[in-house]
């Protein structure tokens, strides 16, 4: 954190009137603030190092600011009031900006991420999709009326916005993990206050401009940029507050669950994963090869539903671990806009270290170090906090490596010889987020894919998903889900609403 910095929002265009603050980071009621802390934030691109921008870094009291004109617009009524149709309206509207805005959206992510700038518009595209599929489904579901056997009794299940809402979310997918979050969360007339990753704010500081144009509400979005310890724990402690929805690391989600306890909020929360990848041996083996390596170092490892646990067919193991490790080793490292590159940089020094010590406690372990394992050390990948494609083979179920997920580009690998042993070992785990199974037996396929126990199986494939499936961890990889109908109820109160049409005397009691 530094103060007094100049501004460097030239990248982040906004509708700026003369009372709006050069710096952004802070927008409450309706627009933006500077801390009252006087406090900015430089952000920096993990791939190089350069200055990106400069933020407002927002304070506890700026969080109760945030939390107050959330409050004051909720109460007021009147966007729950609206029709919901009128809300899916304006999702759609900002669907359109989003795309009429992609090439500043794309390069902002891109920047503070390390990303490649084409996987960042990969993503802006995903995030169009999510506010699409939310616009679309508004007005389709009203409810439900009860036949209750009495002629004389209208019963019916509606539904209520939560409430204020705090959204707290990580830095691997910025804008799409906010989006998951926002469009639900307002399509169901909710207000809310939007936290992102101290690290990653440019792309949610982008949306409140575009949510704006695109007719919410003063007040109705917010957001407080700033660090978890100082911000979000007001977020998630508020009495204010009714519900927290957050995504991040399982440490950071238990103790947001303890936070919320003590005013009963509802809490949902998307966590980490340690997900397998099971190749039988009847598999296709090429595509098992090809899309294991996307499973594991996409984003260079930094995704929750990474397939960093490979379980092979013992009888594959060779032909398969050989070829992934030639192919890992050959992967090319770069930043966001090197057209060489095929992955970027981890998000931090911090967490480079992090997945190192990991790597190193593995080989400790007893875990054979195939390929990677070191952090570069001559330029230009030196300038950033690049991490290599690393595969530690000869795992077991025991080791902290396979059942710690470290969140970057490492891959376990462990063995079976039956069916129920690899369902065993791809089920030994704390958390149950997502899998994959490789086979061109259709029952087995089928058969397998229902004994996982994780919130999303793939069968012959890995990675894909659609707004319109939930999305969502068993065990502690979460406790809510996001994405489909089902994301879209989360931010919802069931109500019945119960009518006496012909109402008389009872004479329960005697008079
Ligand atoms: P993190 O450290 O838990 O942080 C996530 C968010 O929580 C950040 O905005 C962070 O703020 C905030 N935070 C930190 N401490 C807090 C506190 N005491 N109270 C309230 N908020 C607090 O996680 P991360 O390192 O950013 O993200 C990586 C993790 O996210 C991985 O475990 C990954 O698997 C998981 N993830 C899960 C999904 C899913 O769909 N299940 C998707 C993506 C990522 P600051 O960082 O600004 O301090």
């Amino acid at each position: 954190m530094s103060a007094g910095l100049a501004p460097s929002a030239a990248t982040l265009p906004s509708a700026e009137s003369e009372t709006t603050p050069a710096l952004k980071g802070l927008y409450v009621g309706g627009s933006w603030h500077l801390s009252d802390g006087g406090g900015t934030r430089t952000i920096h691109c993990p791939a190089d190092l350069r200055e990106v921008t400069t933020v407002v870094e927002s304070s506890a009291t700026d969080a109760g600011r945030a939390i107050a004109a959330a409050r004051t617009a909720f109460d007021e009524g009147s966007w729950a009031a609206l029709p919901e149709k009128r809300r899916g309206e304006m999702l759609l509207h900002t669907a359109d900006l989003l795309i009429r805005d992609k090439a500043i959206y794309a390069r902002a992510e891109a920047l503070d991420t390390g990303k490649r700038l084409v996987e960042a518009e990969y993503d802006i595209d995903d995030i169009v999709s999510c506010f699409r599929y939310y616009g679309g489904i508004a007005g389709t579901d009203a409810g439900r009326v009860v036949d209750t056997g009495n002629p004389d009794a209208i019963s019916r299940i509606v539904y209520a916005p939560v409430g204020v809402c705090s959204l707290i979310t990580p830095w691997n997918y910025p804008l799409l993990q906010v989006s998951w979050k926002v469009a639900p969360a307002l399509l169901a007339g909710n207000t809310l206050v939007l936290k992102p990753s101290e690290l990653t704010p440019s792309t949610a500081i982008l949306l409140m401009d575009t949510l704006t144009e695109a007719g919410v509400p003063a007040g109705v979005a917010n957001l407080v940029t700033g660090s978890g310890p100082e911000v979000g724990s007001v977020l998630t402690s508020d009495k204010r507050v009714d519900m927290v929805s957050f995504t991040g690391g399982l440490a950071t989600g238990k103790a947001i669950m303890v936070a919320g306890a003590a005013t009963v909020k509802k809490v949902a929360l998307e966590l980490g994963g340690k997900n397998p990848n099971i190749i039988f041996a009847d598999a296709d083996i090429e595509a098992a090869i090809d899309y294991s390596l996307t499973a594991v170092f996409l984003h260079s490892g930094q995704v929750c539903s990474a397939g960093a646990r490979l379980i092979v067919a013992a009888e594959l193991h060779d032909r398969v671990v050989d070829e992934i490790v030639s192919r890992a080793a050959q992967i090319r490292l770069g930043g966001p806009f090197d057209d060489n590159a095929e992955t970027g940089p981890l998000i931090s020094a911090a967490h480079r270290d992090k997945v190192h010590a990991y790597v190193m406690a593995g080989a400790a372990e007893g875990a054979i170090l195939r390929t990677g394992g070191k952090i570069p050390t001559e330029a230009p990948l030196a300038q950033g906090f690049y991490y290599p494609p690393t595969v530690l083979d000869g795992c077991t179920r025991e080791m902290s490596v396979v059942q710690q997920e470290s969140f970057g580009p490492v891959m376990t690998v462990e063995t079976f010889t039956t069916e129920a042993e690899a369902i065993t070992i791809a089920n030994d785990t704390d958390y149950g987020l997502a899998g994959a199974v490789w086979t061109s037996d259709a029952s087995r396929a089928q058969r397998v894919a229902s004994a996982l126990r994780h919130g999303t199986v793939w069968i012959n494939d890995y990675h894909p998903y659609v707004p319109q499936a939930e999305w969502g961890g068993f065990g502690q990889s979460g406790n809510g889900r996001e994405l489909g109908p089902t994301g879209l109820s989360e931010y919802r109160e069931i109500k019945h609403i119960w009518q006496n049409t012909a109402p008389a005397p009872q004479y329960w009691f005697s008079r």
